[in-house]
């Protein structure tokens, strides 16, 4: 085993990487390890071919002035842009359209630009998984799926609340314990890929209110450069997704593509990407901005902290990094 670390961080989400740049610029010695190949997390973007397509969170909001200067350097290169203003719903079978709302950005490149941002001078350990979790007098040890083990002083964990209890367990304050159990994450099915013409859906995007299995269509080459062909992204509806959490990406992409034929007359080209977001978005939130026990030199982030989004991700693991 390597020397330990002064910090550990497990989740390369949005949380965990706010974490980790606030550390490592502060001149922390900081790993981060995620079980992904790649870093994001819930922000997300697959290629397939040549296409760019955003499968996970779809934009960001930037209304706190620390998250305004977080993502300067991306505004300023273009990257991260204003993508919307917010979009028409669909209710009753209807397209209803919506007043102008705060703005929404997206990025350019795809939008696991932001996370791959925040890394980018981070020591990271991708794509294996954090099995165990032990406390050795004041050190951590913390073992990978693959069977290395790494310890530090300082603990931060960045996972959806039911894998936090499981590594953790009664390492956490019981009163802790108390609230992450009740806190729930809806899952949401994302199908998605190029489709034979751009659906008219009166916005960048549309969402639904009241539709059986859809929450939220993308038309994702509205945040590419001008040239990429049509290509939606799906969002099922969350009760829709639990129903069928156990159905396989052949059966949600049938019945998916179904659906989308018979309310926009538009068809995936060739067989759509398909992807289960089992812990997709919290039910409510913890209350507070994150999780510290001092005594132990523990903590946790997420977006389940404040707010289920973007922006409450990166607030809550700011908010963790200013504690140590
Ligand atoms: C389909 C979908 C659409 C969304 N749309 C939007 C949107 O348009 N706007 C918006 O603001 N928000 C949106 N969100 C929410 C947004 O994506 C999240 O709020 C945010 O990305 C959460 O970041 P996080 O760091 O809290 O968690 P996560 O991104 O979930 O990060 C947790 C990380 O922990 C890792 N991990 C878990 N367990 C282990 C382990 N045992 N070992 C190692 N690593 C582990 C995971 O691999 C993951 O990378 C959407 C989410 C989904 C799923």
């Amino acid at each position: 085993m390597e020397n330990p670390r002064e910090i550990i961080v497990i989740g390369a989400g949005l949380a965990g990487l706010s974490a980790a740049a606030g550390l490592h610029r502060r001149g922390h010695d900081v790993l981060v390890i995620d079980k992904g190949r790649g870093v994001g997390g819930r922000m997300a973007t697959r290629r397939v071919g040549s296409l760019r397509l955003d499968h996970g969170a779809q934009f960001l909001t930037i209304r706190d002035p620390a998250i305004q200067s977080l993502v300067s350097p991306l505004l300023e290169s273009g990257e991260l842009f204003e993508w919307s203003r917010g979009f028409p719903e669909w209710r009753d079978g209807v397209i209803h359209p919506r007043s102008e709302g705060h703005p929404r950005f997206a990025c350019r490149s795809g939008m696991s630009a932001l996370p791959k941002f925040l890394s980018k001078d981070l020591d990271l350990a991708l794509g294996e998984a954090v099995t165990t979790v032990e406390r050795d007098g004041n050190l951590w040890t913390i073992e990978l799926s693959g069977g290395a083990r790494h310890q530090a002083r300082t603990l931060l964990v960045n996972t959806p609340p039911a894998q936090l209890l499981s590594l953790l367990g009664e390492l956490l304050e019981r009163s802790s314990r108390t609230k992450l159990d009740v806190l729930e994450m809806d899952p949401t099915w994302a199908v998605f890929g190029e489709v034979d013409r751009d659906p008219e859906l009166h916005g960048v995007a549309l969402e639904f209110e009241d539709h059986p299995i859809f929450r939220f269509i993308s038309r994702d080459h509205t945040r590419r450069t001008p040239g990429q062909p049509p290509s939606l992204v799906i969002h099922c509806h969350e009760r829709w997704s639990r129903q069928h959490l156990e159905s396989t990406p052949a059966e949600v992409a049938d019945t998916v593509s179904t659906a989308l034929r018979s309310l926009f007359g538009v068809q995936f080209v060739g067989e759509p990407q398909v992807h289960r977001w089992k812990y997709a978005t919290p039910t409510g939130s913890l209350g507070e901005d994150c999780l510290w026990q001092p005594e132990l030199r523990l903590g946790a982030c997420g977006d389940w902290c404040r707010g289920g989004r973007v922006e409450g991700a990166l607030l809550s693991g700011r908010a963790l990094a200013a504690k140590i």
